[in-house]
């Protein structure tokens, strides 16, 4: 039914699923959708996302004055919600209108919380280099390295201390300090891209954490790259067909792959 891979190709988003669960990879590779549901809160952290776009402008206008950015971000979110469906006509498509308006609702909460970390972080690096660690000089370029056999896309470099750093966008939640241990991998994993395109050596990239208006500066260390390129090698065996054992994961029992997942062995064997 599935035909073998024969030279997989890896993404960085395969990297991240790996994380999430290396038998996701397996699945995935094998043809099985990963079905992501809309629900509200997938819809708020859209509308986020395209939200934390707005932030450069915002902030070049409104720096000193806490309200007239809060305003200010209140009106591109509602044009936000009126954009969304244009953005994403097949992903949001038959989703409905209470989903958008409770999700829209969620969103607007936020804001008060958004600004207030926006112009703290004005006020404590400077508009200037804050400015240019949010002001995007390309929005979603697409990355490939033939020699790491790998291919992803930022969500936006900027040009930052006459660099060029990829950065991603993160909705969910924000640790104290420093970034998840996901998100250092996964920009890791664009830096190693960059620099295989640009022959220079990038020692830093940026989280965006954008249901608070955080910004984190991620320093790439050794460690960190001998990491990706470990599970990039992982990823490339289990898309060649080699499953990985399953270890019971926190969010087995809303995945959708837990019956085959849960299957014996021999009934496995029937699917693939
Ligand atoms: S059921 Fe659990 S172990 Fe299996 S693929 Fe899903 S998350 Fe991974």
């Amino acid at each position: 039914m599935f035909t073998e891979p024969h030279n997989p190709e890896i993404s960085v988003s395969d990297l991240l699923l790996y994380l999430n669960c290396p038998r996701k990879v397996y699945f995935v590779s094998r043809g099985f959708e990963l079905f992501p549901e809309i629900n509200v809160s997938r819809v708020e952290r859209m509308l986020l996302k395209e939200l934390s776009l707005t932030y450069p402008e915002s902030v070049k206008k409104y720096s000193l004055n806490a309200d007239n950015l809060h305003k200010e971000l209140e009106i591109d979110l509602a044009q936000i919600c009126i954009d969304l469906p244009l953005l994403f006509p097949g992903e949001l498509e038959g989703v409905g209108k209470d989903i958008f308006e409770e999700a829209e609702t969620r969103a607007r909460a936020k804001i008060p919380e958004i600004a207030n970390n926006l112009l703290r972080a004005v006020e404590e690096y400077g508009k200037e280099p804050m400015l240019a660690a949010l002001t995007p000089v390309k929005t979603e370029p697409f990355l490939s390295s033939e020699k790491l056999n790998l291919k992803g896309v930022p969500s936006k470099l900027v040009c930052f201390e006459g660099l060029h750093v990829p950065t991603i966008l993160k909705p969910g939640n924000c640790p104290d300090q420093g970034v998840w241990a996901s998100d250092r991998i996964h920009v890791a994993a664009l830096v190693l891209l960059l620099e295989a395109e640009s022959g220079k050596e990038i020692p830093f990239a940026f989280v965006e954490y954008v249901s608070f208006g955080l910004l984190r500066r991620v320093i790439i260390r050794s460690s960190d790259r001998r990491e990706v390129l470990q599970i990039c090698r992982r990823v490339e065996k289990i898309k060649t067909g080699f499953m990985p054992e399953r270890k019971e994961e926190k969010f087995c029992n809303e995945c959708n792959f837990l019956e085959h997942c849960t299957s014996s062995p021999s009934l496995m064997s029937k699917f693939f």
